[in-house]
């Protein structure tokens, strides 16, 4: 069975609140008379609600940036993956290289994170990368495995709800991409690795996208690689017709 592409955008911190819901009246808009890709914007958490207003109901999803591994209690400015269901989230990210490498987050911790959102019903988008220096290193395979060794094979069983988003740190917001065969590369690798760590049919299905300053001018040469399934965008997520056009590459 033939993968559907997944093009979703990453908001991170930026907008307000009435630039969230005019972002995500244009992507709405523009993605109603696309097919054959599944779309998803992930919005800051205080935006969820307004963005959800604008999304829910069409073919883009809600989606939030990270969650907190417990359901609720003490934990002071966290949000749990049941108060992310409640405004209609579809997916959320974890492990993103701003959350592990400037915000600080362990794996120990991405890995308890990807438990409770998969876990809670949620399309979990498991983000894996490497450092610069670890690519000069040649490290660039043992990272991701190590990061991808982060979620439970014995809680995930449906690959439908699992993504992988390759995202090498290097190309994240500097403008630098990398090229279609180093991206092809490291996706067959994870495919093959998850085949290891699952089964080769499990793997087969899985979606794995490719983030790290994907615009309309590269997207195409990306997706159209075997193993690359879709995209997470940053920047260019943050105008509707560039981000329009990647998800009208992935068709
Ligand atoms: C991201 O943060 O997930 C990302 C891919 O950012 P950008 O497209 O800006 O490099």
């Amino acid at each position: 069975m033939a993968r559907v592409k997944f093009v979703a955008g990453n908001w991170k911190m930026n907008t307000n609140k009435a630039q969230a819901v005019e972002l995500a009246k244009g992507v709405v808009d523009g993605a109603k008379s696309i097919t054959g890709v599944e779309i998803g914007v992930a919005a800051p958490f205080v935006y969820l609600d307004a963005v959800g207003q604008v999304v829910n109901g069409t073919n883009v999803l809600l989606g939030a940036q990270d969650a907190y591994f417990e359901n609720n209690g003490a934990f002071t400015g966290e949000i749990s993956v049941a108060m992310l269901k409640d405004l209609g989230v579809k997916f959320c990210l974890t492990g993103h290289s701003e959350r592990r490498h400037v915000i600080g987050e362990t794996p120990e911790l991405v890995g308890k994170k990807a438990a409770a959102i998969y876990g809670n019903g949620l399309i979990l988008v498991h983000c894996v990368g490497e450092k610069l220096e670890e690519r000069d290193a040649n490290k660039t395979l043992d990272v991701v495995k190590a990061q991808i060794d982060e979620l439970d094979n014995k809680l995930i069983d449906d690959p439908a709800r699992l993504v992988i988003a390759y995202e090498p740190v290097w190309a994240i917001g500097t403008g630098r991409t990398a090229t279609d065969e180093q991206a092809q590369e490291v996706h067959a690798f994870i495919r093959e690795y998850l085949g290891k760590k699952w089964n080769t049919q499990f793997a087969e299905q899985v979606r794995i996208q490719y983030g790290g300053s994907m615009k309309p001018e590269n997207a195409r040469g990306l997706m159209s690689q075997k193993d690359v399934d879709g995209g997470l965008i940053g920047g260019a997520a943050l105008k509707a017709d560039s981000f329009l056009k990647i998800v009208e590459a992935g068709k």
